[in-house]
């Protein structure tokens, strides 16, 4: 069967993406879309959001929605009756599933037991913590918004507030943390009992405050090499703690498992409203304007907001390969196949890889080592048609 028949046919379940585009401070790292000057228009952008939703109802045709992820920017950020209006609006306008997942992004600085009280209140079941660090230089230098002893209090007071689906952003491959440091930041996460961890290597992105810095000498990245035994030294811990990782980025105890990120990676179709979101419907992807005003004049003159692209055979081939590889579940090359027949090139790559240690193949499915894990973007993009 063609691939996108057998993508719209079995795609019974959808997500909707949320992007709150706003933060109280710019990380020097951070190259997401975000403003931090938006109380003039805060709620014009909710209503903004909520029409987009109204706007895109066929989008999903009809799908149960299966998740809710409130990401940014910083949705916690958002006053309990700003949720509440985003929320009301899905529940009317789409099929919700019941027991839905709904994930909201916060901010340790956020976190009190007033504002997580209104969150389980409003369905909200999983919290999403940018905890980034437990090291208050790290998080000065990157102008996070919050300290060390928020970030370990706001772990404790969630899970003392029923939030045991709790997931915490970690940071690694930072200038100046060492591998004692990176050990206790891990241990700490392991130690609070956080069943579930996003761990994520410092990029330098560009245009980003550290770009400028890295470029004018300011700071000088790491080594590849001692973020790689860092991301050694992850793996290694979280494994013998009882987490496993079902993507190069995240870690989870059994049932712990972002189903949100986990359908992205299947290939489920999402809807993704607010200024810079994208989204998927098997065929397409679409993403909006990355710009807070023009995102509003647009809704508001209902003109076009977002750009679309078709996707080639071989863009499937490649987000197949790529998603694949990153996840636990590997690459299924019979399912692959069913997009296009596999390239020679593809089959020699597949076999010095497997050949170097980075690869393993069990039936028909490839999947990446430990070590192949450290280098998942190379190879992806060697295997690309
Ligand atoms: S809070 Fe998050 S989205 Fe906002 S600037 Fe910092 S990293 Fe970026």
């Amino acid at each position: 069967m063609p691939s996108l028949l057998w993508f719209v046919y079995f795609c019974a379940v959808a997500g909707i993406y949320l992007h709150i585009p706003f933060c109280k401070q710019q990380c020097t790292y951070c190259d997401f879309h975000f403003s931090t000057t938006f109380d003039a228009y805060r709620q014009e952008m909710v209503n903004s959001i909520c029409t987009e939703l109204r706007l895109r109802t066929s989008y999903l045709e009809g799908k149960a929605i299966e998740t809710i992820y409130f990401g940014g920017g910083t949705p916690s950020i958002l006053t309990k009756q700003e949720l509440t209006q985003l929320l009301q609006t899905i529940h009317s306008n789409f099929q919700v599933k019941e027991g839905v997942e709904v994930t909201l992004e916060a901010n340790p600085d956020d976190i009190s037991k007033a504002a997580l009280r209104e969150w389980k209140e409003l369905g909200v079941n999983r919290l999403s913590i940018g905890l980034q660090s437990f090291k208050e230089d790290d998080l000065a230098w990157m102008n996070r918004a919050h300290t060390v002893n928020e970030a370990e209090t706001c772990i404790q007071l969630a899970q003392s507030e029923g939030f045991h689906n709790l997931t915490v952003d970690l940071i690694y491959g930072l200038p100046n943390l060492t591998m004692e440091e990176w050990r206790n930041h891990v241990q700490k996460v392991i130690d609070f009992g956080v069943p579930h961890i996003s761990a994520y290597c410092l990029t330098v992105e560009e245009k980003t405050v550290l770009d400028n810095w890295v470029k004018t000498g300011k700071i000088q990245p790491i080594s590849d090499e001692a973020q790689g035994d860092q991301f050694l030294l992850l793996l290694e811990m979280l494994e013998a703690n009882g987490y496993q990782q079902y993507e190069i980025s995240n870690f989870a105890k059994p049932g712990f498992e972002s189903i949100h990120n986990g359908n992205y990676w299947k290939g489920e179709w999402y809807l993704g409203v607010g200024p810079s979101a994208h989204s998927f419907n098997g065929t397409s992807r679409s993403w909006n304007v990355a710009n807070n005003r023009k995102y509003l004049k647009a809704i508001e003159e209902n003109e076009t907001f977002s750009e679309l692209e078709e996707l080639s055979i071989e863009n499937q081939f490649n987000e197949r390969v790529m998603i694949g590889l990153r996840t636990v579940k590997g690459v299924d090359l019979n399912e692959l196949a069913t997009i296009s027949a596999l390239p020679e090139a593809f089959s020699l790559k597949k076999q010095s890889f497997i050949h170097d240690g980075w690869m393993t193949q069990h039936d028909a499915v490839i999947s990446l080592t430990k070590e192949g894990r450290l280098r998942a973007d190379y190879i992806a993009s060697e295997l690309f048609m």
